[in-house]
């Protein structure tokens, strides 16, 4: 019965009439990995993307850069009913390999946010160390003495190792991360009886330099990400400022021109604040993302843009394309306020 009111709503809205009532608004979908079928760390399967662009051919959309993405959300101009938004953040090499080579196949444009220390190949990022770290060890009590001092007991025997991960990247989240590159690498793996070692774990591997700058010639956007992917709203306001100038400097030097647009990590609403948008904006920085699941509209503020992660069904994509998503605010809103 769902999915008949679904497909009936996602053709009403294909023939224009629920987008018709609707405000005027741009999905912007976020990918993380997409991998093929020799590819053993999960993430989006590139014949599901491949899908995806497929059906945006199909049905005319029109799969926006970010200069016309911005230049709809700033101007007078109407913002089209059939357009659509993609980017893919930290820079994995799947996301040249994989993601890029389906997004140039298509001709769409894709935006690549990249962590410029992970493509220097200083690190790999802080949020998958720790869940290697609780997947590879041998012990089943994960005992801890978080940064801030506060003590983490999690049973491998009563929670899965996702769970595991989930649980103390939440509490790391929370608090200060001036030095939790060096809490993982010297107290959290050997508490934990393993190594980090110098090199980056085989699953976790980033694109070149090369490979982004491809990507650019192609007509994608590459942008960046931070530095070292740490919580803006968790570091000290100098330290924040140099994640944003030094990573935005990274990749124009990189790639010889100055970008744009910038991507929070983590992107919830508290993992920044008004301090680091006007660095960003001291910086060149016109337009930046965030992880709020909701669609892009001209009434939100610009360096606070909304994106939805890339939903795994196509029934789910249609609605998010088709804004069934916004006709059941809307509709909820009339009926309940
Ligand atoms: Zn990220």
């Amino acid at each position: 019965m769902k999915s008949l009111i679904i497909n009936t709503c996602n053709q009403l809205s294909e023939l224009g009439v629920i987008t018709a009532l609707l405000p005027e608004a741009i999905p912007i979908f976020m990918l993380h990995r997409v991998s093929n079928e020799q590819d053993t760390f999960g993430g989006t399967p590139v014949k599901f993307l491949e899908q995806c662009l497929a059906y945006l051919r199909h049905h005319r959309y029109k799969v926006l850069t970010l200069d016309e993405c911005h230049n709809l959300l700033i101007s007078g101009e109407k913002i089209p009913r059939k357009v659509a938004v993609f980017t893919i953040d930290d820079g994995f090499i799947d996301h040249y390999t994989n993601a890029g080579s389906v997004f140039s196949h298509f001709k769409m444009p894709l935006n690549f946010f990249l962590i410029s220390d992970f493509i220097d190949r200083k690190l790999w990022p802080w949020d998958d160390q720790i869940h290697v770290a609780i997947n590879d060890t041998a012990r089943q009590e994960i005992r801890l003495t978080l940064p801030d001092k506060t003590e983490f007991l999690n049973l491998k025997s009563k929670s899965s190792t996702n769970e595991i991960t989930r649980n103390l990247r939440d509490l790391l989240k929370s608090q200060d991360q001036t030095n939790l590159y060096s809490w993982i690498s010297e107290y959290l793996f050997p508490e934990l009886g393993l190594s980090l070692g110098n090199n980056i774990h085989h699953n976790y591997q980033p694109m070149s330099w090369d490979n982004a700058q491809e990507l650019h010639n192609a007509g994608h956007g590459v942008y960046a990400h931070t530095c070292t992917h740490r919580i803006l709203s968790q570091l000290p306001s100098a330290i924040a400022a140099q994640e944003i100038q030094d990573s935005i400097a990274r990749v124009n030097e990189k790639l010889g021109c100055s970008q744009r647009y910038f991507v929070y990590p983590t992107g919830r609403l508290c993992d920044y604040n008004d301090n680091n948008k006007m660095t960003l904006s001291e910086n060149g920085i016109k337009m930046a993302f965030n992880t709020e699941p909701t669609y892009a509209t001209k009434k939100m503020g610009i360096y606070d843009v909304p994106r939805f992660s890339l939903p795994n069904t196509m029934p789910n994509f249609i609605q998010y394309l088709a804004k069934f998503e916004q006709a059941k605010e809307q509709i909820r809103k009339v009926l309940f306020t």
